[in-house]
């Protein structure tokens, strides 16, 4: 396959078409990387620079295993040991990133539009590892990843995410995706932390954990975005785990077969009790994470190819 850009900005520019795609070859790879068989010569030669802005675990290190299986040579470039910390401007680093020819650049940055800035500057694809509110069109993959492999399909399905919906990438970026591929979203939590025109994306918002739960196939947990937060939007944690944190009696409202999702980090006892978390049947938290190398994987190579056509 081919992607229709040569970056990956964001879930809006892919055609259900080209995400089911992605999705497949994701599943191939999530299959070779079960059976041990992880090294591949897909990225031989290729660099790949991991540029992150904002703190992170599962994404910045699934890009670096992602690339490093597929035989790329992998840079992480932490900012807090950059340039960056002396003053350079955003351009600046790309430019210098450009000059050594790095062929695919990862981006986290706070501000949303930043990596779409940087693909206009540079010569590598650009993918979008999530920036500010905006898109984290990887996690979307992984998630939708993670409910074909158990629910078999995407369309029909009813997805309730809940929390923070206001403050998050990963809402967004799941909205754009889920709708796009069939399923039903009902965006669940305080009116303070629902954007105000969310309709617009053909969800429907609750604002009762039981109602927006009712019937769901797939409930999906976020966290509170603290650090893009300004002023209080909650009364307290304890008071938002009361109303909205996933817990055994919230989660009975949802089908008795249905899933329960985070992206990570959880803050437990926050938006999401232990129990749940770890749940052994209903919990696909951790196959999230493995997902997450996979989808990785099918980016990197596809993106990869589309940059050489003959490849
Ligand atoms: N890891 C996800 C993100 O970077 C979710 C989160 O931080 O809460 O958006």
């Amino acid at each position: 396959m081919r992607m229709p850009t040569r970056h990956l900005l964001g879930i809006e520019s892919l055609h259900p078409r080209d995400i089911s795609a992605l999705l497949d070859l994701a599943e191939s790879y999530a299959l070779l990387n079960r059976s041990g068989k992880t090294r591949r010569d897909v990225l031989r030669g290729r660099t790949l620079i991991n540029l992150f802005f904002e703190d992170s675990t599962r994404t910045r290190t699934s890009f670096e295993l992602a690339g490093k299986r597929l035989g790329a040579d992998v840079i992480n470039m932490s900012v807090s040991t950059s340039s960056v910390s002396k003053g350079e401007t955003l351009l600046d680093t790309a430019a210098t990133l450009n000059a050594m020819n790095c062929d695919l650049l990862v981006v986290r940055h706070k501000s949303s539009g930043a990596p779409a800035l940087l693909a206009q500057k540079v010569d590598a694809a650009v993918i979008n590892a999530g920036d500010g509110m905006h898109e984290h069109p990887t996690q979307a993959l992984l998630d939708a990843l993670t409910i074909r492999r158990h629910k078999g399909t995407l369309e029909g399905l009813t997805v309730a995410i809940c929390g923070d919906i206001a403050h998050s990438r990963v809402a967004r970026s799941n909205i754009l995706l889920l709708t796009a591929m069939g399923s039903t979203v009902r965006v669940v939590g305080p009116p303070t932390l629902i954007p105000s025109g969310i309709e617009q994306f053909g969800v429907t918002i609750h604002h009762d954990m039981a109602d927006g739960l009712r019937g769901a196939d797939i409930v999906m947990a976020l966290r509170l975005q603290t650090e893009r937060m300004s002023g209080g939007l909650i009364p307290s944690a304890r008071e938002f785990f009361t109303f909205y944190g996933l817990d055994a009696a919230k989660l009975a409202h949802a089908r008795p077969d249905a899933l329960v999702m985070h992206p990570g980090p959880m803050n437990r006892g926050v938006e999401i009790d232990s129990q749940i978390a770890d749940h052994a049947t209903r919990s696909v938290i951790r196959e999230q994470v493995e997902m997450g190398v996979a989808v990785r994987m099918a980016v990197l190579d596809v993106l990869a190819r589309t940059a050489t056509p003959n490849a």
